[in-house]
């Protein structure tokens, strides 16, 4: 098989304020890939994926998107050419209905002309969705929030999806779930690039693994070998 690279980080740095945050980060996911982050809390896995993103204004380096350097493009402009972002903290519009919801999704995508196939497809896909169509999204639990959250970045068809922590604070059985689903937008052909807490599960459906420790990437390798090393593991993954 043939690599295609489908976003290439290298010597990427970022700062907040004069807190020297990502300190010369390398990281690449091939067309097709699911690739986890991992690491403790404040090991700068968020702050990888918002420069990814474009939601970092103090960055250096090079972020490389699809063959194309991304690093000074706005990050609607990321969004346009294929590259979504479903942040932590899910960005639901409250007083809007889900189907409103993934409307706003297709905005600034050419898939806003096929709305309605949009949406059947979703509905067939998250039947908790379809149930909830016309449903003040706000008043969904935590867990259906989020796969609204993911369903409308889905929805645009991006070539690559940034996902941080989707499982968070959500119910095993929708977890489950939620990494099902996953893994089919893998087969379909999506690129994704996980940050995850919950290390063992992640590491069944990815291809591999980067760690990252203090802004630094400190351990790569292929999901099966990190899940065979419980000693990095437990130097690195623990809350
Ligand atoms: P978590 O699992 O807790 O989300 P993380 O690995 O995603 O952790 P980041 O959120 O990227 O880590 O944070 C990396 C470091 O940057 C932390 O020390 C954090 O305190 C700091 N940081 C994050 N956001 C800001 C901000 N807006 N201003 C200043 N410092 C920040």
């Amino acid at each position: 098989t043939i690599e295609v690279p489908m976003l290439e980080i290298k010597s990427l740095n970022a700062w907040y304020g004069s807190s020297h945050i990502l300190q010369g980060v390398d990281l690449s996911v091939s067309q097709g890939e699911l690739v986890c982050l991992i690491g403790r809390n404040g090991a700068g896995k968020t702050t990888t994926v918002k420069s990814i993103a474009g939601l970092i204004p103090k960055v250096t380096g090079s972020v490389k998107f699809n063959g194309k350097e991304v690093l000074g493009t706005p990050a609607h402009a990321r969004y346009s050419m294929g590259l979504a972002y479903v942040p932590e903290e899910r960005r639901i519009v409250p007083g809007l209905t889900v189907r409103e919801n993934i409307r706003l999704g297709l905005l600034a995508s050419p898939l806003r002309k096929k709305e309605s196939e949009v949406i059947d497809e979703i509905a067939e896909t998250f039947p908790r969705l379809k149930e909830r169509l016309d449903q003040n999204a706000i008043t969904m639990s935590g867990g259906e929030q989020q796969m609204l959250a993911i369903a409308r970045a889905a929805a645009s068809q991006p070539k690559m999806i940034l996902l941080d922590e989707p499982s968070e604070g959500i119910m095993p059985v929708l977890v489950d779930e939620m990494f099902e689903y996953f893994t089919s937008l893998k087969k379909a052909g999506v690129t994704i690039l996980l940050i995850e807490q919950n290390v063992s599960l992640a590491l069944k459906i990815a291809d591999r693994a980067y760690i990252l420790d203090q802004g630094e990437v400190v351990y790569s390798g292929t999901a099966a070998e990190m899940l065979d090393d419980v000693a990095i593991q437990e130097r690195y993954c623990a809350v």
